[in-house]
């Protein structure tokens, strides 16, 4: 795991993280990463205030405090690492307008999107999802996160599509792939530039998988959609985590090189030896 980054990395503000925001960094180093990228949760601009869960993402006073926060780590370990100023911004319909006032508030290096979002609730919430998906069916809520996830890419808002088939992480899977959906998501992130993650996180979750699962990987490579490494961590230890199945699996799906951002422009680096 040497030599890759970990572009998708929360601190203790969104509720969910804990541990001090310079260990994720010595964590960083320590594995050998060549960049971090802190992404903390955008502030739930698309929700009423009331509405707005303490334990999902920071509140909107702390954002300055985190882009300076980020800013002084990114100083303090110049000569070792690049720190990269991150966010992971909920893609939301109909509030696009909301969403480019929070994104014109910092220089970021990159933009997270994300859809947790669909048809008036959480995707991924375990308390209220499995409930969701029997309900509304799987397929109708699937075929909602893609097409959702398709009008991301082409806000030309987000520089990497987060956990693109997310709507997995508690095993509710469609009885065969929605293809028709996943091409539509994975065409849009292509003609827009968007580049995905590889994350470690489905690891953790119920499904105990990648996102984006082998299959939708290759496809995605096959496309020429550039790809990042993540670990999406929340504690200092989880980055880089699970990096050897990553990688292994990059390279199964024909990925050669990854990408980095630096004030949202990329740069291609080939895959480690
Ligand atoms: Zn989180
Ligand atoms: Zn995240």
């Amino acid at each position: 795991m040497r030599g890759l980054p970990d572009y998708h990395v929360h601190t203790r503000r969104c509720g969910h993280a804990g541990g001090a925001s310079e260990d994720f960094v010595r964590r960083a180093l320590a594995l050998g990463l060549c960049e971090m990228a802190f992404t903390d949760h955008i502030p739930l601009y698309f929700l009423p205030l009331e509405r707005r869960d303490p334990k999902l993402a920071m509140k909107e006073e702390e954002l300055d405090d985190y882009v300076a926060e980020v800013e002084a780590l990114r100083r303090e370990f110049a000569a070792e690492i690049p720190v990269r100023l991150g966010l992971e911004a909920d893609y939301a319909e109909g509030h696009e307008e909301a969403l480019s006032r929070w994104l014109a508030r910092a220089d970021w290096d990159v933009v997270l999107g994300s859809v947790h979002w669909v048809a008036g609730g959480w995707i991924d919430d375990p308390a209220t999802s499995p409930a969701r998906f029997k309900a509304e069916g799987v397929e109708v809520l699937y075929r909602d996160y893609y097409r959702l996830l398709a009008q991301a890419a082409r806000t030309g808002f987000f520089d990497v599509l987060t956990h693109f088939d997310l709507p997995k992480k508690h095993g509710h899977r469609p009885g065969s792939p929605l293809e028709d959906a996943e091409a539509a998501a994975l065409a849009a992130a292509r003609e827009s530039g968007c580049a995905i993650e590889i994350s470690s996180a489905g690891l953790r979750k119920p499904v105990a998988e990648l996102y984006p699962e082998p299959r939708l990987l290759a496809r995605a490579v096959s496309l020429g959609i550039p790809v990042t490494f993540s670990s999406d961590a929340h504690a200092p230890a989880e980055v880089g985590w699970g990096y050897a199945r990553t990688l292994a699996a990059a390279r199964e799906a024909g990925v050669r090189e990854f990408v980095t951002f630096d004030r949202r422009r990329k740069r291609f680096r080939p895959l480690p030896a």
